[in-house]
C-alpha cells in the first residue's frame, strides 16, 4: 500500500489533468490540502475521478481558502468516511467513532475548529499478520498561527489537541492510525532552514505539542511540562515521524518554501509536510518514506509511504463520497435542480432552531435535490435514502446560520463563471470554477505558486515570472490600501497615482548591483508601506547566489 500527501495549494495545481497527476503518484491513498475549494465551485472533473473515490472538506467561511481531499484508488475503497475531527459534521451512519474526550473545548470552540476545512478520515481494512485489521486515516490541514492574530495561535493550538485526542482514541479502539498533512510547524531544528528563526525555538507551541504527540521527544519539554503529560497520563509518544525514522539524520530535506523569496532554488525551506504512524504500524508495515521535492505545482512538495500491507476494498462507497453528491449523481438532473431553488426550500424548512455555522454548501445545493434524491431512494432504495435524510437534516441545521454567504449560494456561483471573461471562447462549456477562485487572495500563507509548467522554463524566467507576480500582489494590495485611506477624497485615488506616475524607480541591490524588487509590508506597524529587496531567491546566508541583505523604504513622498 502506498500513500501520499500533498498541500497543493489550489486545485488548479491539477489543472493538466487530475487523473494523470493522482495516476503519476502510482499511490492507493492520496491526501491533499488546501484544495481552496468549496462545496459550491467544486466541479466534477475534479470531484469525480474514474478508478478513484474522493472524500472532500470545504472551508464553509471564506471562499479560496483551506479544504482538504482523500483521494482512494477503488480497490483500497474506504469502509468509512468522515468529514472533520469533531464529529459534529458527520451524519448519523457515516461517522468512524472514537471522539474521545473533548471536554475541554466548548461546542463553540469544536464546531469553529472543524469549520474550515481541514481535516478527512477515511478507515481502510487489510489483513495484517494477526489478522484483518483496521487503518485509520486522518488528512489533516493544520492552522498557521498568523503572528498577528493572537486568537489564530489559540485555534491552531487547539486544533491540534483536538487531533491528538482523535488519534489517540482511534489507536486505543484497536485501529492502526496514520496521521498525514500539512501540520504547519517543524519538528526538530534540522527540519528548518533557519533553526534560530523567532517562530521556531524551543518554545514554539507547535513545536512543544509535537513533543508530547511524537514517540520518544516528551524529554525536550520542560519539566513542568512534562509532570502535565504524565498527569494526563495517556497523551504523549504514540505516534511516529516515520520520515524521521527512515531518516534520522538527512538534513535539507525540506516539503516546503516561501514562494514569496523564491527560496525553493536554493532549498531554504522547512519540512513541515509529515506522515505520522502508530508505532506498532511503522515497525510492523512501513517499507520506505521519502519527500519529492522535484515535483512542483505548489508551494510544497509530496511525500509518500510505501506499506507492505495490501487494502481491501469497500464493495460500496461511503456516503462521503463524492460520487454520491447530488450534482455529481448524472447530468440530466443538473438544469431541473437549480430552478427549484429558494421557495422550496425556504418553506421547507422555515422553522430551524439549532446553529451551526454559515455554510455554502447545505445551502442551496442539498436542499434543492431534495426531489431528485427522493426520486432516487424511492426507486432503487439506495443508501441516499439514508443521505437524503440526513442532509435535509443538516441543511434544515445550517439554514440559520446562512447569512451574507448565502448571497452566493449555489444559483449565483453556477452561473457566475459564464461572466467570467476569463474563459475561453473554446466552445467548451464546461465552467471552471478553479478559475475564479483563483481570484481570492491566500491570506493564510501570502505566497501564490508559480504559474504554468514551471519545469519547462529556465530558473532566471521563473525568477522573473514569480516577482511579476509578486509584485502585481504588491500594487494591488497597495492601491487597496490607499483605496481605503483615501476614500473620501473619491474612488482608486492611489490607483490613478500609480498609473500617473508609475511605480517608483528600483535601485540596485549592493552586492549583486542588480535591479530590486519591490514589496509592501503585510504586516505590523508599518502595514502598507513599500520597500526594496534584493530581488534573489532568499537563502542560507553563506550563500553568496542567494539574497543580498540591501533593503530601502519607499520615500513617502514620491
Ligand atoms: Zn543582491
Amino acid at each position: 500500500m502506498k500513500i501520499v500527501t500533498w498541500n497543493i495549494n489550489g486545485i488548479r495545481t491539477f489543472k493538466n489533468g487530475i487523473k494523470t497527476t493522482l495516476d503519476s503518484f502510482d499511490a492507493d491513498i492520496i491526501c491533499v490540502q488546501e484544495t481552496k475549494v468549496t462545496r459550491d465551485l467544486l466541479d466534477e472533473k475534479t470531484a469525480v475521478v474514474d478508478g478513484y473515490n474522493s472524500y472532500f472538506s470545504f472551508s464553509r467561511g471564506r471562499s479560496g481558502y483551506s479544504g482538504v481531499a482523500t483521494y482512494c484508488k477503488d480497490s483500497a475503497t474506504p469502509f468509512l468516511a468522515e468529514e472533520g475531527l469533531t464529529g459534529l459534521l458527520a451524519n448519523q451512519g457515516e461517522a468512524v467513532g472514537c471522539y474521545g474526550d473533548q471536554v475541554e473545548l466548548s461546542s463553540e470552540e469544536l464546531l469553529a475548529l472543524d469549520n474550515e476545512g481541514r481535516a478527512v478520515i477515511t478507515q481502510h481494512h487489510f489483513i495484517g499478520t494477526d489478522g484483518p485489521q483496521k487503518l485509520t486515516v486522518i488528512n489533516v490541514y493544520c492552522p498557521r498561527a498568523d503572528p498577528d492574530k493572537p486568537e489564530r495561535k489559540q485555534y491552531k493550538l487547539q486544533f491540534y489537541r483536538l487531533l491528538q485526542c482523535r488519534a489517540e482514541t482511534m489507536l486505543s479502539s484497536g485501529s492502526h492510525v496514520i496521521v498525514l498533512g500539512d501540520v504547519n510547524t517543524s519538528h526538530p531544528p534540522i527540519d528548518h532552514c533557519d533553526p534560530d528563526d523567532a517562530d521556531n525555538c524551543e518554545d514554539n507551541p507547535g513545536r512543544k505539542w509535537l513533543n508530547h504527540f511524537l514517540f520518544g521527544t516528551a524529554e525536550k519539554n520542560t519539566k513542568d511540562e512534562l509532570k502535565e503529560i504524565s498527569q494526563k497520563s495517556a497523551s504523549g509518544g504514540k505516534f511516529v515521524d516515520s520520515f524521521r525514522h527512515f531518516h534520522p539524520k538527512r538534513s535539507n530535506a525540506f516539503t516546503c518554501w516561501s514562494t514569496l523569496t523564491g527560496a525553493r532554488q536554493t532549498n531554504y525551506g522547512t519540512r513541515i509536510d509529515y506522515i505520522f504512524a502508530d508505532r506498532c504500524l511503522v515497525k510492523s508495515a512501513f517499507i520506505c518514506v521519502d519527500i519529492m521535492p522535484e515535483v512542483e505545482g505548489s508551494d510544497h512538495c509530496p511525500v509518500w509511504a510505501q506499506l507492505s500491507c495490501t487494502l481491501q476494498a469497500s464493495p460500496k462507497f461511503p456516503p462521503l463520497c463524492t460520487r454520491h453528491m447530488p450534482e455529481f449523481t448524472g447530468r440530466q438532473q443538473k438544469l431541473s435542480r437549480f430552478f427549484v431553488k429558494v421557495s422550496e426550500k425556504d418553506r421547507v424548512f422555515k422553522d430551524s432552531e439549532e446553529s451551526l455555522p454559515g455554510s455554502q454548501d447545505t445551502g442551496g445545493i442539498l436542499e434543492n435535490l431534495n426531489p431528485v434524491v427522493q426520486e432516487n431512494s424511492v426507486a432503487k432504495k439506495r443508501p441516499t435514502c439514508r443521505e437524503k435524510d440526513t442532509n435535509a437534516h443538516k441543511a434544515k441545521r445550517s439554514k440559520q446560520m446562512k447569512t451574507e454567504s448565502n448571497a452566493k449560494g449555489s444559483l449565483l456561483a453556477f452561473f457566475k463563471p459564464k461572466q467570467t471573461p476569463l474563459i475561453p471562447s473554446s466552445g467548451n462549456l464546461s465552467l471552471k470554477p478553479t478559475e475564479s477562485s483563483q481570484d481570492s487572495p491566500d491570506s493564510e500563507s501570502d505566497t501564490r505558486s508559480c504559474p504554468g509548467n514551471v519545469q519547462t522554463e529556465t530558473s532566471l524566467s521563473m525568477i522573473t515570472e514569480m516577482e511579476t507576480e509578486n509584485q502585481d500582489e504588491v500594487e494591488g494590495e497597495s492601491t487597496s490600501i490607499d483605496k481605503s485611506k483615501d476614500c473620501k477624497k473619491g474612488p482608486c485615488t492611489g490607483f490613478w497615482k500609480a498609473v500617473l506616475h508609475g511605480p517608483p524607480q528600483p535601485p540596485l541591490c549592493e552586492t549583486h548591483n542588480e535591479t530590486c524588487v519591490l514589496r509592501t509590508e503585510k504586516a505590523g506597524p508599518n502595514l502598507g508601506r513599500q520597500f526594496f529587496v534584493c530581488a534573489r531567491p532568499q537563502g542560507h546566508p553563506s550563500n553568496s547566489q542567494a539574497r543580498c541583505n540591501f533593503f530601502a523604504w519607499v520615500d513617502k513622498g514620491k
